[in-house]
């Protein structure tokens, strides 16, 4: 759907049907699919032809969901992935390998952190971690002949800190590699990090897409903008023969659909983290409202933030719309219609007063999840984060009295009442 806005594409891009044809995104609950010749299905083997043959590889309920999520990130093509753990690994082993190297930003979801410092370097892909707020010549610095990608999230989780996709873009860039983007927070109604130069978007869809807690998702988009033929020595896998597919190359024969479409075929053939077509049904649903439902998440949370600001027991807010937050300039360049609505903050009372306050919460509930309809809290000290210390929670960024509000769809009053009975 070209030359229409966010609103009209979270409803109706990806799926367009026919006539007489269901008005619903179908389920196609179907592991595989009928062919009247083996010569058929063998051009789907060679990919030759396009079609279905199998859904650990590929689904007609998923990719109409995945279309809408490209069209939705300015992207040229997408894929849905189980989670957003999936989405993030996929991306970036899709164009390294063991011996490569990776610049991230030392700012990101703890278990994307996990993901690259610890499981990938067991893969022989290590990594050098960056602050989000480098120079541009420490940024530089940290880039080494074998760096194959840039890895960052526009507002990480749960740290909230905002990302200059544009600086690292342009030093992702200028090393010959691509930036990857983890556009969880804001989804693509409040940033599109294409737009700034990122060229690969990751989403865990867990969070605001879905918006219930109904499906565990994740999805990777391609802006089909990276040119992998003129860095073709750093990206073999690419721009050269796959002898898994006959020797074809993915670069010269799928063009701007090469990087999901090499992604598609030996990932998820070879590790099958595909996405249910139920959950991608649940998902699509959700992001029908997405539009929707961001405005009224950065109401609530820029209304709690700044109550939280104004109150003597809360010794520190971090909010990128509060105009006193360091991320604030940044926020406004990037997400001028607001990020989201999850809110960090601090008690002058420390470790024990976020125990107490958070048992006294009625409408907020305590849960690991962030980021849908029902608003919730978590103290990372005592949940995520309890096997470290006060010391090394300091250290991580975590300080033991941290709580973490994801500011759901309810009146902003009713939690602001609910916060106040439980501060006093
Ligand atoms: C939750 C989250 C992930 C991981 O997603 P899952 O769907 O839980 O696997 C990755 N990145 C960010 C920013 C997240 O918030």
């Amino acid at each position: 759907m070209k030359n229409v806005g966010k609103g009209t594409q979270c409803v109706q891009a990806g799926y367009r049907p026919g006539n007489g044809e269901p008005r619903q995104v179908p389920i196609i609950q179907s592991t595989t699919f009928k062919y009247d010749t083996s010569e058929d299905m063998g051009k789907l083997f060679d990919l030759e032809a396009e079609g279905y043959f199998y859904s650990r590889l590929q689904n007609p309920t998923n990719d109409y969901v995945a279309a809408k999520i490209a069209e939705l990130e300015g992207g040229a093509a997408g894929m849905l992935t189980s989670s957003g753990q999936a989405a993030n690994f996929f991306a970036l082993f899709n164009i390294c390998s063991a011996g490569d190297h990776i610049v991230a930003s030392s700012s990101i979801y703890g278990g994307t952190f996990n993901l690259i410092a610890v499981t990938m370097a067991r893969m022989g892909i290590t990594a050098t971690f960056v602050s989000p707020d480098c120079s541009p010549e420490e940024l530089d610095a940290a880039f080494r002949e074998n760096t194959k990608a840039v890895f960052g999230e526009t507002i990480a989780n749960p740290a909230l800190t905002v990302l200059d996709i544009e600086k690292f873009a342009a030093a992702a860039h200028a090393h010959g590699v691509p930036l990857i983007v983890d556009n969880t927070f804001p989804t693509p109604v409040h940033c599109r990090p294409i737009e700034w130069g990122a060229d690969i978007v990751t989403h865990s869809t867990t969070k605001y897409m879905d918006g219930h807690g109904s499906a565990i998702g994740g999805a990777i988009v391609d802006s089909g903008n990276f040119d992998w033929m003129a860095h073709a020595d750093k990206f073999p896998g690419l721009t050269t023969p796959d002898e898994s597919y006959h020797g074809i190359t993915y670069a010269t024969k799928f063009g701007k659909g090469a990087f999901i479409t090499k992604c598609t075929a030996q990932l998820m053939r070879d590790f099958g983290c595909s996405q249910s077509p139920q959950s991608a049904y649940l998902l699509n649903i959700g992001l029908e409202s997405l539009h929707v439902r961001m405005q009224r998440h950065v109401e609530n949370g820029l209304a709690v933030a700044r109550f939280l600001e104004a109150h003597e027991k809360v010794a520190v807010v971090h909010y990128p719309g509060l105009e006193s937050d360091p991320y604030y300039e940044r926020a406004k360049k990037y997400m001028p219609d607001g990020g989201c609505g999850v809110v960090s903050f601090e008690l002058t009372g420390g470790r024990e007063a976020a125990e107490s306050f958070m048992k006294r919460l009625k409408i907020a509930a305590i849960e690991t999840h962030v980021a849908d309809a029902r608003t919730c809290c978590l103290n990372p000290a005592t949940s995520t984060h309890r096997q470290m210390n006060d010391e090394q929670l300091k250290a991580a960024g975590v300080p033991a009295g941290l709580i973490r509000i994801s500011c759901g769809l309810e009146d902003a009053a009713d939690l602001i009442a609910d916060l106040t009975q439980a501060l006093a």
